[in-house]
């Protein structure tokens, strides 16, 4: 079985399940792009816990956890099975932290919108792992490489946040502002040098990481990513550009 690669993707809003956008159908190249999986495991910023989590329901209900948007959205269901065994592998495999099952979360937006470009008929088994909201930044990359493993069994780390994300800092049919582009390039440049370490703390890149980064969840996925891929794997950039001008979509394929 070939290697798996793995997924770094900058998921944006809602809408982009709904709305036409130039991401979703990079999404869809992507996943065209690689092997097909015989399951997924998402990393996604919009499972946040205390402590860490493997979903291990065999049907994950399609979770809409946002609010105030179009009914379309809430109509939207991705019925894609769970995978129990990508739950016990993940919570073989890590070792840095103490993952546990849960039997009730499903598939987030931050998860199934994605999931739903890449994989439209929603017939590969999905696994989510949840982010440890106290973790630090160099135990999420840790665990992302102890999952790595898990790319030799035919599973797709999809890894799903934003680089920029600023919620309080949208505006609409607008330039991206100057620091989302700065950090945005910064961490392009870092991750293809792979210099992993000068990632985990987005504020010593100033004023433009502390603005890009205001809150970490979203960024969190990029270092699951990082630890995933193999030292020597560098990004293959299949997405890039600015929603509403503080949200870099920024996506890379690994391996
Ligand atoms: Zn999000």
């Amino acid at each position: 079985m070939r290697r798996m690669p793995v997924i770094f993707v900058g998921h944006g809003s809602p809408m982009n399940a709904v709305e036409d956008n130039p991401y979703t159908p990079q999404w869809s190249e992507a996943a065209q792009s690689i092997p097909r999986p015989e399951a997924i495991l998402c990393v996604s910023a919009h499972w946040l816990t205390e402590g860490s989590f493997a979903a291990t329901t065999a049907r994950p209900e399609t979770i809409h956890d946002f609010w105030g948007f179009p009914q379309a959205l809430y109509d939207i269901a991705y019925p894609a099975p769970g995978s129990p065994d990508t739950a016990a592998a993940a919570m073989r495999a890590v070792k840095s932290a103490s993952v546990a099952p849960d039997a009730e979360w499903g598939l987030d937006h931050g998860a199934w919108c994605v999931l739903r470009a890449m994989y439209p008929e929603a017939d590969i088994p999905v696994c989510q792992l949840s982010i440890d909201m106290h973790a630090e930044p160099e135990t999420h990359h840790a665990v992302g490489r102890e999952l790595a493993p898990l790319r030799d069994e035919g599973i797709l780390i999809l890894c799903s946040g934003n680089i920029v994300h600023n919620l309080g800092m949208l505006r609409r049919a607008e330039p991206p502002h100057a620091w989302a582009v700065e950090f945005d390039e910064a961490v392009r440049e870092a991750v293809e040098r792979r210099a992993d370490e000068e990632l985990f703390d987005p504020s010593v890149f100033g004023k433009a990481g502390k603005l890009s980064v205001p809150t970490s969840e979203h960024y969190w996925p990029l270092l699951y990513a990082l630890g995933a891929a193999a030292h020597g794997e560098k990004p293959r950039w299949f997405a890039e550009g600015f929603e509403l001008s503080s949200l870099s979509m920024r996506s890379a394929v690994f391996g």
